[in-house]
This record gives C-alpha cells, sequence and structure tokens, in this order.
C-alpha cells in the first residue's frame, strides 16, 4: 500500500509544483514576518446611501506593501493567510485597528460604521464572539458601529455554531453582512435562520450592468432582501448607470469606485471632512 501510495506520488511529482509550493512558502514566511514587525495597513473604502449619498460607513480592507508603492492584492495574500494559521492573529490585528478608526471618527463628530471582514479559520476559534466583544469593550467603541462581512463559506461551516455566534454578537449590538453574496452557490434556508442585517451583492453581478440582462441578479437580491427585512448594499459600482438601475431596484447602499477607492486611515479622514453628498 506504501509503496502504491509512493508510485502515486512520483506521478502527481512535478518541478513546477515543487516551484509553486516553494513561492508560497517563501511569501508566508514574508507575509508573517512583515505581519510581526508592523508593515501590514489597513485602508477604508466608503459606504454610501444610494438615497442621500451620505457616507454611511467604511469597510476596512488590508494591504500588503512590496516596496515601491506597490501593494500585494489580498485576494492573493489572505488565502494564504487563512492556509497558513496567520489570519486569525491578522484577523485580530484588522478588528483593533477598525476599533481604532472608529473612536478616530467619533472623535471628529463623523460617527459612522466600519465593516471587517472575517475568514473562516477566525470563525472557528472557540468563543470567537466573546473575543470580538472583549475587543470592543477594550476600546470602548459603540457595537453598533463594528460590522462584520462574512461569506457563505463561513455561514456553511457548521451551521449550527455560526448561528449561536451571530446569535451572540447580534446580542452585543454588531451586526453581520453576508459578502459576495450570490457567489457561493449555497442553500438560501440558512439565510431565514440567521440574524443578519445585510446582504452585499458581489461586484461580480454589477460589472455589466446596463448590458444584457445582467441586473437580474442584482434585482433578485434586492427583493430577497427586501422579503427578509435586510439592507442590500452594492459592491463595485463605478458608473452611472450602475448605480441608477440599482436605486431603481430599491438597493439601500453602494461601494465602488465611483464614489471613492480604499485609501489610508488619514486620507479618509481629509475626504470625509471634504465630503459633499
Ligand atoms: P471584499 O470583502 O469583497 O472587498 C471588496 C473588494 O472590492 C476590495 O478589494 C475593494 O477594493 C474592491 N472594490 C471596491 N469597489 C470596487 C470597484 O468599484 N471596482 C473594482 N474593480 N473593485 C472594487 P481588495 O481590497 O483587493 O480585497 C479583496 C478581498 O480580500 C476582499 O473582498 C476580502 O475578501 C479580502 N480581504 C481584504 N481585507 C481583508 C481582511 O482584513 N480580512 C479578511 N479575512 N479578508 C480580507
Ligand atoms: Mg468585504
Ligand atoms: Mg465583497
Ligand atoms: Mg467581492
Amino acid at each position: 500500500n506504501q509503496a502504491k501510495q509512493g508510485k502515486k506520488f512520483i506521478d502527481w511529482y512535478s518541478p513546477d509544483l515543487e516551484e509553486k509550493m516553494a513561492w508560497r512558502l517563501g511569501l508566508i514566511r514574508q507575509l508573517r514576518q512583515d505581519f510581526e514587525q508592523g508593515k501590514l495597513e489597513v485602508w477604508y473604502q466608503p459606504q454610501l446611501s444610494l438615497d442621500t449619498l451620505a457616507v454611511i460607513g467604511c469597510e476596512a480592507l488590508l494591504r500588503w506593501p512590496s516596496g515601491n508603492g506597490r501593494y500585494i492584492s489580498p485576494a492573493i495574500f489572505v488565502p494564504l493567510a487563512e492556509d497558513a494559521g496567520l489570519i486569525v492573529d491578522i484577523g485580530q490585528w484588522v478588528l483593533e485597528q477598525a476599533c481604532q478608526q472608529q473612536k478616530q471618527l467619533v472623535s471628529v463628530g463623523l460617527d459612522i460604521s466600519v465593516a471587517v471582514n472575517v475568514s473562516v479559520p477566525q470563525f472557528k476559534v472557540a468563543n470567537y464572539a466573546q473575543g470580538v466583544k472583549n475587543t470592543l469593550l477594550a476600546h470602548q467603541v459603540d457595537p453598533k458601529k463594528i460590522e462584520l462581512e462574512v461569506t457563505e463559506s463561513v455561514v456553511m461551516d457548521e451551521i449550527g455554531v455560526v448561528i449561536d455566534t451571530l446569535q451572540e454578537l447580534q446580542e452585543f449590538g454588531v451586526e453581520v453582512a453576508i459578502d459576495d453574496f450570490g457567489t457561493g452557490f449555497s442553500s438560501l434556508s440558512y439565510l431565514q435562520k440567521l440574524p443578519l442585517a445585510r446582504l452585499k451583492i458581489d461586484r461580480a453581478f454589477i460589472k455589466d450592468i446596463p448590458d444584457n440582462d445582467s441586473g437580474a441578479i442584482a434585482d433578485l437580491v434586492v427583493s430577497l432582501g427586501r422579503h427578509l427585512g435586510l439592507k442590500t448594499i452594492a459592491e463595485g459600482v463605478e458608473t452611472q448607470a450602475q448605480a441608477d438601475l440599482l436605486k431603481q431596484l430599491g438597493c439601500d447602499e453602494v461601494q465602488g469606485f465611483m464614489y471613492a477607492k480604499p485609501m489610508p486611515s488619514h486620507e479618509l479622514m481629509d475626504f470625509l471632512k471634504n465630503y459633499k453628498p
């Protein structure tokens, strides 16, 4: 049997793969080192009410500088950090940054919420909800002003535990949004069971508007949200045509390059001070 497995391994082995694994390991090592040395950044992207165009919140987004003003995309390094078990510590740090940012916003009279992305491994840590509560208490931030964004992959993972965790967070005042909604191909039945505040329509369903029937999924998500009593927010809004259609559909909120790109904390403060709807 061992010999068989050995043969299988040899079939499967390739120099390409070895190169790829070495590249991944190198990247993970660098990420761990840069995180420990405080080199990661958290940027913020405004979220607006589609009706009034007032800024109602912002999303915290990780940035990993790679020198010369360039950044490695979180779409690449967040999955690596998840596999390497680094995302738990990094995620905790992001939450703390978000708390500090929210307090800074309050201090200048801008009491808007800060949304934080949460990965599956973070959710799996024992007493995750209690950990979040402790962090918010330690920073003396209003729980209603911190929102968590989880994907369908979090939701589909041990639904019983997830319901309890979200319930505990909701009772404390923290709101939860389903991120990238519609891309996870998960059963819709979970939606009624979970204490949620928002559905975030994935950019994939926004980007082709107004071509073809591309507004169909956005339409569906907005009416689903309305029936379930959830707010809907569209991500990746880049054009007026997209905004117009979303408004017509009754979508509540928007986030996208058309309004503002993600930016460092000090730029966010400047942006908000000068912003007029
Ligand atoms: P996400 O949570 O769905 O975040 C929205 C992404 O869409 C961000 O990409 C944002 O920059 C981008 N975006 C917003 N508006 C537009 C637009 O109008 N056009 C285009 N082309 N893109 C737009 P970003 O910052 O590269 O982040 C990618 C993903 O990485 C996030 O997707 C999230 O899944 C993950 N991520 C980022 N920060 C964190 C974090 O702190 N923790 C965890 N667990 N994941 C994170
Ligand atoms: Mg998000
Ligand atoms: Mg998203
Ligand atoms: Mg997305």
